[in-house]
């Protein structure tokens, strides 16, 4: 019937599905978000989801490339781990982290292709990372 009797996370099976655990503390999310940052330059460090949220409101502000990658990031990845989550749950089917940050990085790319950014702000390494063109 689709109903759920079990509570626990369907990326390790071990700890109680939270949103602070699905979103950020599960050792899948953690590996995502760490990746991701390291690919955008900077330092993912662990907290609770809502310091998380709090500091990428605070912090990622304008529309430099960066911030712009930054605040696509936060959506897609939480919308891949939900729709992940789902796909597990509900089919029985799963890809790897590798294949989710792929989504990812597609996302990003499609996104901010052929958008023009001030020169300040383009970096060609986060054109690389993120297969952003024309930039
Ligand atoms: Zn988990």
């Amino acid at each position: 019937m689709g109903l759920i009797n079990d509570c626990l996370c369907v990326f390790c099976n071990t700890e109680l599905e939270t949103r602070e655990h699905l979103f950020l503390q599960c050792p899948t999310a953690t590996l995502m978000w760490e990746t991701a940052f390291t690919l955008s330059g900077l330092q993912f460090t662990f907290c609770s989801w809502d310091v998380f949220v709090e500091r990428a409101c605070s912090t990622w502000r304008g529309k430099s490339m960066l911030t712009m990658i930054m605040k696509l990031l936060l959506n897609a990845l939480v919308y891949l781990l939900w729709e992940e989550r789902n796909k597990r749950m509900f089919q029985g089917r799963s890809r790897p982290a590798s294949e989710l940050l792929k989504t990812v990085k597609d996302v990003i790319s499609l996104q901010l292709r052929g958008r023009i950014f001030k020169r300040v702000d383009v970096n060609i390494s986060l054109c690389n990372h993120w297969r952003i063109v024309d930039c």
